[in-house]
């Protein structure tokens, strides 16, 4: 599936990040019900961090519990901000060393959802994060096309990433040929 394959690009990454540095600083946009923290803490630990964010709070619930339950929490920041704020409370110190962030665009399965992703915050956070990112990092996009909204929103990030100078990043594009509305991946490699 996409989320599978973006975790296979992660983790390739962060592998061999995490023996390299000395931090390994990862960010999830979109924490939702926590899967993606998880396996983001599951990859960078022990002593790496997840930084992560949602404008819900049943978000933040349901993914602390899942981080304590692993006994990740530790390891693991939750904020209740919107993706495109993460630099105001991101230790100074972590930009431009952030080795991947992870986005999972749309609504929070079984929850409110008329609660969606907008392309304008979108955009505003992948500007910063392209910025901040380390050389090497990634950022995994999944873009889903079956709600009120993803179609636009998948629209503008294309846009966007198309148009990142080949010279400092490579973006690929992956997609499911043989289902309806099966999200698409995009994956951003800074050089
Ligand atoms: N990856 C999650 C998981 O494993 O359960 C699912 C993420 S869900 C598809 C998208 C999430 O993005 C929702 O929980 C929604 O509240 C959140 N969201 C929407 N707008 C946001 C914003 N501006 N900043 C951060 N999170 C946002």
């Amino acid at each position: 599936s996409t989320l599978s394959s973006a975790r296979k690009f992660l983790s390739s990454h962060l592998t061999k990040a995490s023996s390299t540095v000395e931090t390994c600083v990862v960010i999830d946009a979109t924490i939702g019900n926590g899967h993606d923290t998880l396996f983001l803490a599951e990859q960078v630990q022990p002593n790496g961090k997840v930084y992560g964010f949602d404008i819900q709070n049943d978000a933040i619930t349901a993914t602390r519990s899942r981080l304590q339950a692993a006994n990740l929490l530790p390891i693991v920041e939750l904020y209740r901000l919107s993706h495109d704020r993460f630099d105001e409370v991101l230790p100074k110190v972590h930009l431009g060393h952030i080795q991947a962030v992870m986005f999972n665009l749309g609504y929070l399965p079984h929850g409110d959802p008329s609660i969606i992703t907008q392309p304008s915050t979108t955009i505003a956070a992948l500007s910063k994060m392209t910025h901040w990112l380390a050389s090497g990092g990634i950022i995994t996009l999944a873009l889903y096309t079956g709600h009120p909204g993803g179609q636009e929103e998948a629209a503008s990030v294309i846009k966007w990433a198309t148009s990142l100078p080949a010279k400092s990043f490579q973006v690929m594009w992956q997609q499911i040929l043989n289902r309806n509305h099966a999200p698409s991946l995009v994956v951003i490699e800074k050089k």
